[in-house]
């Protein structure tokens, strides 16, 4: 017999007897294994990983649905702060699909020794500061306990999946999924009769190889939606050779651009060019692909006029490519300025609607009454299905972090200190809950940025500030009340000042979620911007957080110019 299962259960058993720890982080992701990397293995703590599912890979371990890729393009989908990791990975598409991901955040986890500390199979239930003794308690869903001074948060923004509560779900007699929660097995669509339910970006890369593999996908949209092709492809050993010896340059175009993307916005308004100039722009750039479309322009999300041109193009193209007019009509008719909502990109989206076995149904003429034994019954009629997919996103930004149970100082939960929204200094702490942070946290770019961009400016700044807390003796850190009141206004101020609050129904906004308070929740300022106020801020000496009782910090609101 062979030493490895006895040596995997002697060091399981080993890591499920130590739980008194310096820090507690939850989730398996990006962010997670990246915070674990940098405590246990720069600052030397006791750090440990609590992961619900059963491997790494945090959002792309749960997002296996049909069809499921990146829409950041790959090259700027990896880990930066490893030159080793950079150099080694490889990966075969422009954008990377799902299992690919998972495989690289496997290897990554492997090369960095990280498994060993990642407890899968691990629910936190609660989470609650215990005052006299400055430690977290975290309990799981198995009844374990473990203690901790920090605790971190890499949950994800889009974790919590949003199921629509629609009457009679229950009574369907065939099978219903969330894309967020697809079977690991696979689903067998073969010849079935689909119902799909969202058109966003989930639902939009699903249509296509849905439509491929059922007999019949009958689409339910409620907003019809912009999508850009993304000109997806295998790259070319060229490309792969550049993107290695370039790794530097790539990173420092992330860190300058508003998104994190590997690409500038063109430094150009849209009147400033002729209406022949403009639609040819547009044209490069439909057939360039992805998100590299919004930044052809820097007003497209300024001013509405400006708007208009790109999504009068968009819509142009709908009607060109899909035949049936009465198709065409309802997928055209969008109700929101171009890039407010999250825009999608797709691999032959608008196309599938001229196969034969895809239909759509407008949700806004005739909606959802019920869902019956057969299916869907709108206003119009019963549509008899032996398979539904709900495509139709998440509880963003808050929901997972809620799901936590965390109660903080006071005994005051955090459900009821984000009771009209969440409210958070920097995206990274809230007050009244010492020494919890919070990676890409409601009040950060987060979602508006590529994700590991924002993850790695977090994970970074919360290591440099425990860092510094464990060499001069710091017990505790929170945000003061003030800071927090003055960060949710600049994050409203930022918000406001462009189109994205336009977008009444988006999940930016909470709106997507029956009673969520409307708050637009990402920090739209811009990923370079917001890394030079945090920047700022930790430079100060913390202004805006109170450690171990004592304001913090000198006052620099000029110097990070977070008014202006
Ligand atoms: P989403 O953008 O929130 O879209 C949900 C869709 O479901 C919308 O079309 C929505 O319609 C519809 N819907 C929700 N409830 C409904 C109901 N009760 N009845 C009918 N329709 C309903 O969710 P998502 O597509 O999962 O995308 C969420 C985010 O995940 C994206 O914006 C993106 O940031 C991220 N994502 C990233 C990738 C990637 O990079 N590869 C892929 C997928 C998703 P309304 O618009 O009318 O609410």
């Amino acid at each position: 017999m062979s030493d490895g299962p006895t040596l995997a259960r002697l060091q399981a058993a080993e890591l499920r007897d130590n739980r008194d720890l310096d820090a507690v982080i939850v989730g398996a992701g990006f962010s997670g294994m990246y915070q674990l990397h940098l405590l246990r293995d720069r600052l030397g703590l006791k750090a440990r990983v609590l992961e619900r599912g059963n491997g790494v890979g945090g959002t792309w371990y749960w997002n296996r649905y049909p069809g499921a890729r990146c829409d950041s393009e790959s090259h700027s989908y990896s880990y930066y702060f490893s030159d080793a990791l950079l150099q080694e990975w490889e990966w075969s598409e422009r954008y990377p699909q799902q299992p690919e991901i998972v495989r690289y955040l496997n290897f990554a986890a492997d090369k960095l020794d990280l498994k060993r500390d990642i407890q899968l199979d691990t629910t936190v239930t609660a989470a609650r500061y215990d005052e006299a003794a400055n430690r977290w308690r975290v309990e799981t869903e198995s009844g374990e306990t473990f203690t901790a001074k920090y605790l971190i948060t890499a949950v994800g923004c889009l974790s919590s999946a949003n199921v629509p509560d629609i009457p009679g779900r229950d009574r369907f007699q065939g099978k219903w999924y969330h894309t967020g929660q697809w079977p690991h097995e696979g689903v067998d669509l073969g010849g079935k009769r689909v119902g799909q339910v969202g058109t966003g970006s989930t639902g939009i890369q699903a249509v296509p190889v849905i439509a491929a593999e059922a007999g019949h996908l009958t689409v339910f949209q409620r907003t019809a939606n912009y999508s850009i092709p993304a000109q997806n492809g295998p790259l070319s050993s060229e490309f792969k050779a550049w993107a290695k010896k370039n790794a530097d340059e790539i990173r420092r175009t992330m860190y300058a651009s508003t998104n994190g993307h590997p690409f500038l916005m063109a430094e150009r308004n849209v009147f400033d060019v002729s209406a022949e100039e403009r639609r040819a722009i547009y044209e490069k750039a439909w057939q360039v692909g992805g998100l590299r479309f919004r930044a052809v322009f820097q007003d497209l999300l300024l001013d509405k006029a400006a708007n208009d041109t790109a999504a009068e193009f968009l819509k142009s193209k709908i009607r060109e490519i899909v035949t049936d007019p009465q198709k065409a009509e309802a997928l055209s008719d969008i109700d929101h300025p171009f890039a407010t909502k999250r825009p999608p990109i797709d691999t032959g989206y608008f196309e599938a609607f001229n196969r034969d076995n895809v239909s759509l149904v407008n949700l806004r003429k005739t909606p959802i009454i019920e869902i019956t034994e057969k299916g869907i019954r709108t206003s119009e009629k019963e549509y008899e299905l032996d398979i539904i997919v709900f495509a139709t996103g998440f509880d963003a930004m808050t929901g997972s972090l809620l799901k936590l149970g965390i109660v903080g100082r006071d005994g005051v939960p955090l459900s009821t200190a984000w009771e009209a929204g969440p409210r958070t200094y920097l995206g990274l702490q809230v007050a009244g809950f010492p020494n919890m942070f919070t990676i890409t946290g409601p009040g950060s770019p987060s979602v508006l940025c590529n994700m590991p961009v924002a993850i790695e400016q977090h994970v970074e700044w919360v290591t440099n500030c425990i860092e510094r807390m464990e060499e001069k003796g710091v017990e505790r850190i929170e945000p003061d009340e003030q800071a927090v009141s003055d960060w949710v206004d600049h994050v409203n101020d930022t918000a406001n000042a462009t189109l994205l609050p336009q977008a009444g129904h988006s999940w930016y906004l909470g709106a997507n979620v029956p009673g969520k308070p409307r708050v637009f929740m990402p920090y739209a300022g811009g990923m370079a911007r917001y890394r030079g106020i945090c920047d700022g801020i930790a430079a100060s000496g913390y202004e805006g957080f109170v450690m171990d009782g004592e304001t913090a910090g000198s006052p620099i609101a000029a110097a990070v110019n977070i008014s202006g």
